[in-house]
Formats: structure tokens, C-alpha cells, sequence
């Protein structure tokens, strides 16, 4: 089940500003407002699904292009040479706080194992 008043789905219909990094079809890509790296980018479906708990068979496609984007993204800004780490909170104790999928794609920084 999806809620049409969440954040994403408010910044994905333009009612709020976001600064846009990547957009097709079926994918969006922007600034996290409170970033916790030097580069924070937010990759989302377009499509209305609450978080990774939501794929089926039928969204293969649709999970492959989020971490496309992320590669792609990554290329694009000169990430790979140091690295970078994709994350996906799922649920309320990993600290997902919108219900909505979303990709982060975090580098500029050193990262820790496990994370906290
Ligand atoms: P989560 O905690 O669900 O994995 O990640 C949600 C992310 O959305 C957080 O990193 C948070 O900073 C970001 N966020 C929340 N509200 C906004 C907003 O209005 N604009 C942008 N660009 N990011 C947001």
C-alpha cells in the first residue's frame, strides 16, 4: 500500500523543490536535503513502492535501473577512483524514515564496517 502524501511523491509531482541530479522514465535522482556525506544522491522509482519489501519478479527491471542509475551516476561524477557506498534502509529499525524506495548513493568520505 502506498501513501500519495509522502515526500518523495510530493517532490516527484513538483510541489516541493528538489535539486535534480537524474531523470527518465521511470527513475528520479536528487540532493538529500540533510546530507551525510559530501556527495548524498536519492534514487527512486517513479512508480509508487513503499520500499525494497514491496518487489516482486514483476519489478526485476525496474530494481535493476535504480542501481544502474547508481553506477551511471557514480561514472558520471568521478566517484569511482575512491569509492562509494549504496545504501537501502528497509523498515523502521534500519532507519527508514520515508515509505517510499529510495537508493542512497553516499562518497566523498571514509565509511565504516558494519555500518552503525
Ligand atoms: P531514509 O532515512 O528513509 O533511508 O532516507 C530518507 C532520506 O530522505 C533522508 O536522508 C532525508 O535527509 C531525506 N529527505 C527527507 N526529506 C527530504 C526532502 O524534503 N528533500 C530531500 N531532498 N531529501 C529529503
Amino acid at each position: 500500500m502506498s501513501d500519495n502524501d509522502n515526500i518523495f511523491k510530493k517532490i516527484m509531482r513538483g510541489e516541493i523543490p528538489s535539486a535534480k541530479v537524474y531523470e527518465d522514465d521511470d527513475v528520479y535522482a536528487f540532493n538529500d536535503i540533510s546530507p551525510v556525506a559530501p556527495t548524498h544522491i536519492l534514487i527512486i522509482p517513479k512508480a509508487p513502492i513503499d520500499g525494497l519489501h514491496e518487489l516482486t519478479d514483476h519489478d526485476a527491471e525496474l530494481a535493476g535501473k535504480l542501481l544502474v542509475c547508481a553506477s551511471k551516476l557514480a561514472k558520471k561524477l568521478g566517484l569511482e577512483s575512491h569509492g562509494y557506498r549504496c545504501v537501502i534502509n528497509t523498515g523502521a529499525e534500519a532507519g527508514q524514515s520515508v515509505p517510499h524506495l529510495h537508493l542512497h548513493l553516499l562518497a566523498g568520505r571514509d565509511f565504516q564496517w558494519p555500518p552503525g
